[in-house]
């Protein structure tokens, strides 16, 4: 077979090319609204049902290295943004193929990645300076929150879910510090912003259900470890003693805390506590729960104010705080909190089974993350692809600016752009190429908020509907995917490793 150009395209080329538009393929039908979800079975036969391209892409099994770098460009889109995963992918699965008919027209990789790169410069210049949007509105956070949501599981209790997500986001600061718990059972309009901390946790010897007093220690409560690397030999009678002599030291520990734990409480210990501490602190209505981690007790801690001491000899006063054990799904939870003001958010998510929450889950990620981004900057830009659709038409416009053969790669940027509107109108079982071009119309009479109609087909005003997302999530998008497409162009050979010996 000979093409026109064949010359200037190797077959490492034409091979990571395909590669990379087959990974792209998979996920296009996830995009937007009305996007449809992925059966996958995960390594160990498990089934998991999604809409989330990160996660559809983390599942495959791409061998081929030109694949490889387009599921690594999803990853790096959520580390940075949360979301928008799909977006890039089918993006640079776009450029790759537009590239190809550039190749064909006789335009060397080199000078279609100076035109991509040329293209990206402009692209993101636009979007920052004419088409980014900003205020500080709570609404416009709640309308974030409510695009992330928008054809995931989590859209039955979108009014719910999105103002969850702002709250939770506003108390924490950022979507990182925001805890998620999710109970199956319930349904999602009972998931609540619980203002305390949860410890998924039990007491060691069976106890109340409720406490209200609490003290947490960073250290273990049973003898010495290094004891343990010690050699010493012993007769019978010396043994006891020393036994008893640990043990004494252990129980005077424990009087220690009975001492500032009068009415009794709960102990939050990081590490192991022995069996007889445990046994005496009961008699004494105080329980133990050992092995906490040390993020969960400086979780305690900001909630409730109490002072988390290192040894247990530091000891001085406990701290009052409410603390009630719950029962979920077998699994029992202790829920701390009290009248302090702290910054600390925990979510707590119900649904209908494991499976169903697992989704749920990671619709929430991706709205607290994008709440998040919006809240730092309070950029945005109306969704849907309009973004995408006027740096196109901005593109189309400048790219005779650029002299030579790169402008043709100008254009050929500018209609990949537009594969992001025209998919989520696709998928909604209507014209993409009628919205496209409806679109362009649009922009050109200076209406610049009509985006596909994903009911009704055609456009619509998508400002008004109040489709926001935030700009960071589009212009992460638009550089990772021309950076991997760049790449990917770049390569003109792929080289095995020598077998090892
Ligand atoms: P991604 O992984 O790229 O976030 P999604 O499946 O979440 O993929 O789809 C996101 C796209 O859907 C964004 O471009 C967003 O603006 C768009 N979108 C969300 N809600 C609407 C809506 N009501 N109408 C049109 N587009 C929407
Ligand atoms: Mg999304």
């Amino acid at each position: 077979m000979t093409e026109i150009g064949e010359s200037k395209k190797s077959k490492a080329q034409i091979h990571n090319i395909r590669a990379a538009k087959t990974v792209a393929e998979t996920v296009k039908s996830t995009l937007g609204p009305m996007g449809m979800d992925k059966l996958m079975l995960d390594g160990h036969g498990n089934v998991i049902v999604t809409n989330d391209g990160a996660t559809i892409l983390r599942e495959l099994d791409v061998s081929h290295p030109g694949g490889k770098m387009i599921v690594e460009v999803a990853k790096t889109q959520e580390n940075l943004c949360y979301d928008g995963t799909t977006s890039t992918v089918i993006f640079a699965g776009q450029l790759l193929a537009n590239s190809e008919a550039l190749f064909e027209r006789g335009l060397h990789p080199n000078v279609i990645c100076r035109g991509y790169h040329e293209a990206t410069q402009m692209a993101i210049k636009f979007l920052n300076d004419e088409i980014s949007l900003s205020n500080k509105k709570r609404d416009t956070l709640v309308s974030v929150a409510k695009t992330a949501i928008t054809g995931k599981t989590l859209e039955n209790a979108i009014d719910t879910v999105a103002e969850l997500c702002v709250s939770a986001v506003e108390k924490a600061g950022d979507a990182e510090s925001v805890k998620v718990v999710s109970f199956p059972g319930g349904s999602l309009e009972e998931s609540y912003l619980y203002n305390g901390s949860i410890v998924n946790k039990d007491y060691v010897l069976d106890g109340e259900d409720e406490y209200s007093n609490l003290l947490l220690i960073n250290t273990g409560l049973e003898n010495e470890k290094n004891e343990e690397n010690i050699q010493v030999q012993l007769d019978a009678k010396s043994f006891q003693s020393y036994k008893a002599s640990g043990k004494t030291t252990l129980i005077s520990l424990a009087k220690n805390i009975v001492e500032v734990l009068p009415k009794g409480g709960i102990v939050f210990v990081r590490d192991a506590v022995n069996d007889h501490v445990c046994a005496y602190l009961k008699k004494n209505n105080i329980m133990v729960v050992r092995r906490v981690p040390e993020s969960s007790l400086r979780a305690l801690s900001k909630v409730t104010d109490a002072t988390i001491y290192q040894t247990p000899d530091e000891i001085e006063v406990s701290s009052i705080a409410s603390i009630k054990r719950e029962k979920h799904n077998d699994v029992w939870y202790l829920f701390v909190e009290s009248d302090i003001e702290h910054n600390e958010a925990t979510l707590i998510l119900r649904g209908a089974t494991s499976h169903t929450l697992e989704e749920v889950e990671r619709g929430f990620d991706d709205a607290l993350g994008v709440v998040s981004l919006v809240l730092k900057n309070h950029n945005f830009v109306i969704g849907g692809g309009i973004a995408y659709a006027r740096m196109a038409s901005h593109l189309r416009q400048h790219a005779a600016q650029i002299g030579g053969r790169a402008q043709m790669a100008i254009e050929a940027f500018a209609d990949a752009l537009e594969v992001i509107p025209a998919t989520i109108s696709e998928n909604a079982g209507h014209d993409p190429l009628d919205t496209i071009l409806a679109m362009r119309h649009e922009i050109l009479r200076g209406n610049v908020n009509f985006g596909p109609n994903v009911e009704d087909g055609g456009v619509i005003d998508l400002a008004s509907k109040g489709v926001f997302e935030p700009t960071e999530l589009v212009r992460q998008a638009v550089l990772s995917a021309s950076e991997v497409t760049n790449s990917i162009l770049r390569i003109d050979d792929i080289v095995a490793r020598r077998p090892l010996e």
